[in-house]
């Protein structure tokens, strides 16, 4: 389950367009460990991770996207495309056996960051129903 601090976190959030913490970490002013990069897309090892492998998959232009619940037909690509390199990543961090894709938006859905990302999780067995 999510620790409390990090539900606080996420409810303490205020959605907005403005830039966020991903906005330096695709500039690279503060320090990520990105696994994956392309034109389009960055994937980096989440801050704090809640599974051996936990990995943010984000669109390097927000584009307005600052959740799933903000997304408009000129999203319908890049929704796609980032989904199709939360796969590639996966095979490269070799989770053969099955891995989990998570987009939290809101704060019923605990998110914290309003800069559109799919969580990868992997490395151990997941559980259902989610927190
Ligand atoms: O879905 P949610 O918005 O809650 O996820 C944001 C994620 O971003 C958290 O899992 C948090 O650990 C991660 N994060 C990070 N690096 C930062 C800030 C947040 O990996 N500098």
């Amino acid at each position: 389950p999510m620790a409390s601090s990090e539900k606080d976190a996420a409810l303490a959030a205020v959605p907005s367009d403005g830039p966020t913490i991903f906005d330096k970490i695709i500039k690279k002013e503060i320090p990520a460990t990105v696994v994956y990069e392309d034109d389009k897309a960055l994937a980096f090892r989440d801050i704090n991770p809640q599974a051996p492998t936990h990995i943010l998959i984000i669109p390097k232009v927000k584009d307005g996207l600052t959740g799933l619940s903000k997304a408009e037909e000129r999203h319908v690509e890049i929704l796609g495309y980032l989904l199709y390199v939360a796969k590639l990543v996966a095979k490269q961090e070799g989770l053969d056996d099955g891995f989990r894709t998570v987009i939290n938006d809101g704060p019923d859905g605990c998110q914290s960051v309003y800069h559109l990302h799919i969580h990868l999780l992997g490395g151990r067995q997941m559980n259902w129903p989610p927190g």
